[in-house]
């Protein structure tokens, strides 16, 4: 297959590009660089079956694909408030370009949607089947709304125009090529402990995430794009394994050896208080599981920040 991938240059996007070159696919990646970033892809830029295409996915663009994975958008609290506008854009607009390349391709479609879909949820594990509870007007709607408008986009083309999609929602995701100043807690507390600095609990730290390695939610990603059979499917991608944000401090500071205090200081609004997704739908489907613990996969991300600051 010809994938577009947009948001080809970022976290996962760069992840799954190559794993689809390794699958024997031919990939586009479309990304205007605002948190993704061209190094990601240096491992294969220089493939003749990769095209790196610099383009912003809210306008709207022609490629002859046979499947479209869309990433694009900022995606951590902090870069998602930063840029709320764009992140708006990038899922709206964005989603509807996607969609329609899709319809005119005759191409099937993959959006990358977001456990921020079910808001701070009320009941935990979350299902697919679980409809959220999203504050509209808060400082996360312009991803969580953004996300679900995109979900609803998608729907609609699938139902109006035949277009084969499936959803994927990704729960926390981490690995190599997250970005040290993204703001999110893995390469938070990776860089505090890493220069010995208290690392920062926003509230109690009695808040729940469940972390999954990007090996993992590729697996996953890939096999969702492969399968033949899958159209109108909304399913969770993630780890299972739930634990509290003090815990994982813990473990960071267990993994790093370090000595390095913790510091709490406010929780932001909005902020999820539990989050574990229902995985019985991925592994029925996809024949998928999560294989990389946290402590392994911690101990990966470790490895390659601290390659990443000597390569500087
Ligand atoms: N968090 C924290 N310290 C940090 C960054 C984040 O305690 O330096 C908390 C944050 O409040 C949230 C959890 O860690 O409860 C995960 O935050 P992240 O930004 O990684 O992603 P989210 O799951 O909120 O999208």
């Amino acid at each position: 297959m010809r994938v577009l991938v947009t948001g080809g240059a970022g976290f996962i996007g760069s992840h799954l590009c190559e794993r689809l070159l390794r699958e024997g696919h031919d990939v586009v990646c479309l990304d205007n660089l605002l948190t993704g970033n061209k190094e990601n892809l240096a491992a294969i830029a220089d493939d003749p079956r990769f095209t790196f295409f610099l383009a912003d996915v809210a306008h709207p663009f022609n490629l002859e694909v046979d499947a479209v994975a869309h990433l694009a958008s900022p995606a951590s609290p902090v870069d998602y408030q930063r840029w709320p506008v764009e992140t708006m854009l990038a899922n709206s607009l964005g989603t509807y370009n996607c969609l329609e390349l899709a319809r005119k391709q005759g191409a099937r479609f993959l959006l990358a949607s977001t456990s921020e879909v079910y808001g701070d949820p009320q009941v935990n594990p979350q299902p697919e089947s679980y409809l959220g509870n999203v504050n509209p007007v808060g400082p996360r709607a312009c991803y969580d709304e953004a996300k679900r408008f995109a979900e609803a986009m998608t729907s609609t083309y699938r139902r109006m125009h035949g277009v084969r999609a499936v959803i994927i929602r990704i729960f926390n995701t981490f690995g190599p090529r997250m970005r040290r100043e993204d703001g999110r807690v893995v390469p938070n507390f990776i860089t505090q402990a890493l220069e010995g600095k208290p690392l920062t609990v926003y509230g109690d730290g009695s808040q729940t995430r469940s972390f999954c390695y990007v090996d993992d939610l590729v697996e996953g990603l890939t096999r969702a794009l492969q399968l033949e059979g899958l159209d109108g499917e909304v399913i969770n991608l993630g780890n299972d394994t739930e634990m509290t944000i003090k815990r994982f401090a813990e473990l960071v500071r267990e993994v790093v050896g370090t000595d390095s205090g913790i510091t709490y200081l406010p929780l932001p609004e909005d902020d999820p208080l539990q989050r574990r997704p229902d995985l019985t739908r991925a592994r029925e489907l996809l024949g998928w599981e999560p294989r990389v613990g946290m402590e392994d996969g911690l101990r990966r991300v470790i490895e390659w920040f601290k390659e990443y600051d000597e390569g500087r």
